[in-house]
C-alpha cells in the first residue's frame, strides 16, 4: 500500500529530489556510523573526524580512515543506487543531495549529484592544494604512513571529505537548498536526519510544499511530516517502488 503511494508521488513528480544518507549504501557493503551496527557504536566520531584530529595527528587519522577506504573503494552501487539513478533517467527525480562520500551515486549513473560533505575518492594536500585520487594514496599506505604530496612532501594529505569542525561546501549547500525550495517530491533515503544541515533539506522542501517519502531501516525524527514512511532496506525497497513506477 505504502509502496504503491509512493509510486505514485514519483510519477506525477516533475521536480522530484531524492536525499541520501550512508543507509543506502549499508547494502554495499559500507558501514553506517549511526544505526544498529554503525561505526560509532565502536569509535568516538568527533577524535576520528574531526579537523583538528587530523591537523594534530593525521598518522592516527589515516589509520582509523585506512579500513574504511578500502572498503569503501571496493564498494559496488547496490539495487537502491541504480534505482534512483532509474528514476531521475524517466524524469522523476531532477537529482540526488547526498551526505555520502563514497560516490556510488555517480558510480551507478546518476547525473545530477550534489555532496553536501564532500568526496572521499580525492585527497587533497592541504600546503600546496594539489588533489590525487584516494586510490593511489590508498596504495601507498602500506610503505608511507602518514602518505605524503608527491609534489611538495607535506604530510597534511586530507581526503576532500567534510570533517567535523570545517565548513560546509557553499556551493553544494546552496545547490541542495535551491533544489528543495523547487521540489514538488522529496524521497528521503537511508539518513538518520540528525545530521545537519542535510536534515534541513526535506524540512525546506515540505515548507515549500513537497510530499515527502521516507525510506529508513529505523524510524526518523521527520517520519511524522511525511506522506509516506517506508521503514525497510533501500535496496529492496527503490526497486519495487521502481517497478510499479513503471520507469
Ligand atoms: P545517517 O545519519 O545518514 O544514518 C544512516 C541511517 O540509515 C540510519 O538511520 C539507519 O537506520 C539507516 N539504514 C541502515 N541501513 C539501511 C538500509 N539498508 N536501508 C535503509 N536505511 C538504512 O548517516 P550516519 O551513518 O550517521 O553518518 C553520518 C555522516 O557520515 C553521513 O552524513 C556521511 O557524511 C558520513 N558517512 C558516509 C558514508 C558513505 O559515504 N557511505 C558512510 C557512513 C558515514
Ligand atoms: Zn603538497
Amino acid at each position: 500500500m505504502s509502496l504503491a503511494h509512493a509510486a505514485e508521488l514519483l510519477s506525477s513528480a516533475r521536480s522530484g529530489l531524492a536525499l541520501t544518507g550512508a543507509g543506502v549504501s549499508a547494502e554495499s557493503g559500507i558501514p553506517t556510523f549511526r544505526g544498529a551496527d554503525g561505526l560509532w557504536t565502536r569509535f568516538d566520531p568527533v577524535k576520528v573526524s574531526s579537523i583538528d584530529t587530523f591537523l594534530a595527528d593525521p598518522t592516527a587519522y589515516w589509520t582509523a580512515s585506512r579500513e574504511r577506504g578500502n572498503i569503501a573503494l571496493a564498494a559496488k552501487p547496490n539495487a537502491g543506487h541504480h534505482a534512483l539513478a532509474a528514476m531521475e533517467a524517466a524524469g522523476r527525480l531532477v537529482a540526488v543531495v547526498t551526505q555520502n562520500t563514497d560516490g556510488l551515486h555517480q558510480a551507478a549513473g546518476s547525473k545530477r549529484v550534489v555532496e553536501l560533505h564532500g568526496s572521499g575518492r580525492t585527497v587533497a594536500c592541504l600546503e600546496c592544494g594539489r588533489t590525487e585520487p584516494r586510490s593511489e594514496v590508498q596504495a601507498r599506505l602500506d610503505a608511507e604512513m602518514p602518505p605524503r604530496c608527491r609534489h611538495c612532501g607535506s604530510t597534511l594529505m586530507k581526503p576532500t571529505v567534510i570533517l567535523f569542525g570545517e565548513p560546509m561546501p557553499p556551493d553544494a549547500v546552496r545547490e541542495a537548498f535551491d533544489l528543495a525550495q523547487k521540489a514538488d517530491v522529496i524521497l528521503v533515503v537511508g539518513s538518520s536526519l540528525v545530521v545537519y544541515p542535510a536534515a534541513d533539506v526535506p524540512l525546506v522542501a515540505v515548507r515549500s510544499g513537497a510530499r515527502m517519502i521516507v525510506v529508513n531501516a529505523e524510524p526518523t525524527p521527520f517520519d511524522r511530516l511525511a506522506e509516506v514512511v517506508i521503514h525497510g532496506r533501500a535496496g529492496e525497497v527503490l526497486p519495487e517502488i521502481l517497478d510499479l513506477i513503471g520507469a
